[in-house]
């Protein structure tokens, strides 16, 4: 499936895009508009729900190497960036943070990456309160995720990091994007922006531990996420349609060696600091 073609569809046809995405779904896998509908709503909710429960808070890490940023930034008061942006980061550490203390999350598109996309919802839901538009930005998400799925892959281990935080910003900035355009198009030229600018990203956690770097990671990411929708709506275009990059994504992946594949075996994880803190470690 090409994203480009639902994004035709949506135009050809004259209707919403994430309406055109769950028939897709239905045709697909003969699952029910309405109970794909319902499904996303669920997910949506329990982001909201744990986003609000965790929001800021100092959380006990399974290593101690994190559990401190989401407090911090929560009690800083920032200098250049909007308070959007502020929201953002903040919910995308207290969710990154809580899967690093073994907390309740929706690991969308996975758990190392769930604070990317869950931290733009809370900060959207924040903003407005607007479920159903919410909702329906959420769902075109799903789409663009679904096409990374199936195209390349989520997964750390099999593409690097790329492929996890990399679609999470990239569903985020189409996330926005829907939510502020209704525009297909434009979601798709966000969604390209983003996971351009994090291509080749290696896969490196300290000891195999989601802490470090992936934390800090999905805060930097909804930033990613946020200026690559902000110059889509601009009306800046990817040179290369959302479907190829996806495809060039999926490429460097298979291109990057096990050491940079969720091993703990290469990158930052194989720093002299990285082995100083793990034979420090007492679990
Ligand atoms: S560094 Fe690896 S484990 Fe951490 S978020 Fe990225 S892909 Fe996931």
């Amino acid at each position: 499936m090409n994203f480009g073609d639902l994004v035709k569809r949506s135009e050809e046809e004259k209707r919403p895009l994430h309406e055109v995405i769950l028939e897709e779904e239905y045709e697909e896998l003969g699952v029910p508009v309405e109970l794909t509908r319902k499904g996303a709503a669920k997910i949506l909710r329990a982001i909201i729900r744990e986003g609000a429960r965790n929001f800021g808070k100092k959380q006990k890490t399974l290593t101690g190497m994190t559990g401190m940023n989401a407090w911090k930034m929560k009690n800083y008061k920032q200098k250049l960036i909007s308070e959007f942006n502020r929201m953002a980061m903040i919910s995308a550490l207290s969710f990154a943070e809580s899967n690093a203390a073994m907390g309740r999350i929706v690991a969308c598109p996975t758990a190392g990456a769930c604070g990317v996309m869950s931290g733009i919802v809370y900060a959207l839901w924040k903003k407005d309160e607007n479920f159903d538009k919410l909702l329906d930005s959420f769902i075109v998400a799903g789409g663009i995720g679904d096409v990374i799925s199936k195209k390349a892959t989520l997964a750390g281990a099999e593409g690097g990091c790329q492929a996890e935080i990399g679609s999470g910003a990239a569903m985020a900035a189409a996330m926005l994007t829907y939510y502020y355009t209704g525009d297909g198009e434009k979601c798709a030229h966000a969604a390209a922006i983003a996971l351009k600018s994090l291509m080749g990203l290696v896969c490196d956690p300290v000891g195999g531990f989601v802490e470090v770097p992936c934390v800090k990671r999905n805060a930097t990411a909804v930033n990613i996420a946020i200026a690559s929708s902000e110059m889509a709506m601009a009306g800046i275009e990817s040179v290369i349609p959302f479907d190829e990059v996806v495809e060039a994504m999926g490429k460097v992946g298979r291109a990057l060696p096990e050491s940079l594949r969720e091993t703990g075996k290469g990158g930052i994880a194989a720093t002299p600091t990285a082995k100083r803190i793990l034979k420090g470690l007492k679990l």
